[in-house]
């Protein structure tokens, strides 16, 4: 039995463990993947205060070397399910784990194109977060391929960082709102490149282009680019809590300030949460808030 058995090891869930271990909890993290989540694919973090520059694997492993000094458990199995109950039961796909809390961790997946070459040039070239990579590309040539809010508002931040930005979309149409739409359209260096998809990601040394095609007129496109941004959406990884965890209607677990769900001893943290930012640092301090919160609660 666990006094707190956390779900994803990721940037928030490794930092709750951090938090809940200083605390002389006894702690088990499960992971169904690698450790350090999506930040682990990043090239270079720049926007991590107090370090001036890292590799998200270095930040990842770090972190990782912290929970295991402290004796931190880490466990490599898929979470299927979690049962109410008291103590609580964590499912997994090859075990089941009991603990007196539990924090939900699980973070999102970027919706990816699809497109040949995508896989390999994610963190060498493609991103999916203008925020935290949009400054490696000052006075240079990006992409950004999308045509919802965030694709819009990513474009908007980059024309003030880069050179040119090109700005793909499938419709004519864009789904964001009209004020955005408006902004976007007074800026001088972005070029809309509508009923456009994207068919392949062509490498040398890092992303060199972008080989587009009309998806009315199947005419073909190539434009030499330095970057490109994927902002296609995101997945969040909690449908399996569905069923006595409330989710909100894009199906991020819905809490309090706190990172408190509405089941009693069930707490969330980071990019799975209700939320409107999803950094590495508010990712960590939703680590630390949801700690805090189970153990206070444990001591209740
Ligand atoms: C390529 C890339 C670059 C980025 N660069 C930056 C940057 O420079 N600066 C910045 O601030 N942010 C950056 N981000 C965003 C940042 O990485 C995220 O905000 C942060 O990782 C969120 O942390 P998290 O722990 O909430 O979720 P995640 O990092 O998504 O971790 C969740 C973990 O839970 C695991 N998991 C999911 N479901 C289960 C399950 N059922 N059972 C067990 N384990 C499960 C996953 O495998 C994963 O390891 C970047 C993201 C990407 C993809």
């Amino acid at each position: 039995m666990y006094d707190v058995i956390i779900i994803g090891g990721g940037p928030a869930g490794l930092t709750a463990a951090l938090y809940a271990l200083r605390a002389e909890k006894s702690v088990v993290v499960i992971e169904k993947l690698g450790l350090g989540g999506q930040i682990a694919l990043s090239g270079e973090v720049e926007n991590f205060p107090g370090t001036m520059k890292m590799s998200g694997a270095e930040f990842a492993e770090n972190l990782a070397a912290q929970v295991d000094a402290l004796g931190g458990r880490i466990e490599y199995e898929e979470v299927v399910e979690i049962i109410d109950g008291n103590p609580k039961t964590v499912v997994t796909d090859l075990d089941r784990y009991e603990g007196r809390s539990v924090i939900i961790a699980t973070g999102v997946k970027n919706r990816r194109l699809g497109a040949e070459g995508e896989d390999e040039l994610i963190g060498k070239g493609i991103s999916f977060c203008a925020v935290c990579d949009g400054s490696f590309y000052k006075n240079r040539i990006v992409a950004v391929i999308g045509g919802g809010n965030t694709a819009v508002e990513d474009a908007i931040y980059l024309s003030d960082i880069a050179q040119k930005v090109y700005l793909i979309h499938r419709r004519n149409e864009f789904r964001a709102e009209n004020r955005l739409v408006r902004a976007l359209k007074s800026k001088s260096n972005i070029e809309l490149v509508l009923e456009t998809t994207v068919e392949k990601f062509v490498a040398e040394e890092g992303l060199k282009s972008i080989n587009l095609v009309n998806v009315n007129t199947g005419e073909k496109r190539t434009i030499d680019v330095d970057g490109a941004f994927v902002a296609v959406g995101q997945i969040p990884q909690c449908e399996i809590f569905r069923d006595i965890i409330t989710l909100n209607e894009g199906g991020y677990v819905a809490a309090d300030e706190n990172c408190r769900t509405n089941l009693e001893g069930v707490f969330v943290a980071g990019d799975c949460r209700n939320k409107t930012v999803r950094q590495l640092t508010t990712a960590v301090g939703d680590g630390s808030v949801a700690a805090l919160a189970a153990i206070d609660y444990l001591g209740g």
